[in-house]
């Protein structure tokens, strides 16, 4: 109910840029409960951006994906589950900024032991195939794994300069 009346404050708020601002921030928080492994959490951050997406709710959905980046990179829960991954895959379009930091995160983190451990058909095809794509970069030397993670990297910057200008990034970088 509480996610309801905020995600109505979001549609017909007044003042609708300081309530659309605010309320996500809310919804966000209503969101980031966790359980102790942290599984919880990134469950939900990743529904939370499905719904952002759905609604289009552009600051929801950078907040979501900053609260998600910080969650994964640095709170030690380890990589989203093949389900939580296939969710994402079936309900954002194809270039999602999300779909590129599930990838990302697969790659910069899982070892060899990881994916011993995985069911390929559990993830969706077009999962496996971003993560071929990725492993032939670093196999071809075109991507290599030191340069880490940068949040902006998910973020429609025009020019390179306008990162150090992104509220978003406040110095993040991995
Ligand atoms: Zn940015």
């Amino acid at each position: 109910m509480v996610i309801l009346f905020i995600f109505l404050r979001l549609v017909w708020g007044s003042a609708w840029g300081e309530v659309k601002g605010r309320a996500a921030e809310e919804l966000l928080e209503e969101w980031t409960d966790d359980d102790e492994s942290g599984g919880k959490k990134t469950d939900n951050l990743i529904k939370l951006y499905v719904f952002a997406d759905k609604y289009d709710v552009p600051r929801l959905k950078l907040d979501t994906l900053l609260e998600l980046f910080m969650h994964i990179t640095t709170d030690d829960v380890g990589l989203p589950s093949s389900s939580q991954c296939r969710y994402a895959f079936e309900n954002l379009p194809e270039g999602s900024p999300l779909l590129h930091f599930l990838l990302d995160a697969h790659c910069f983190y899982a070892s060899d032991k990881y994916w011993h451990l995985q069911e390929a058909e559990d993830f969706p095809p077009a999962f496996i195939n971003g993560i071929l794509i990725r492993y032939t970069a670093y196999a071809s030397g075109d991507r290599t794994r030191s340069v880490g993670f940068d949040i902006c990297d998910y973020h429609d910057h025009k020019e390179y300069k306008d990162r150090n200008r992104c509220e978003w990034a406040a110095g993040v970088c991995y």
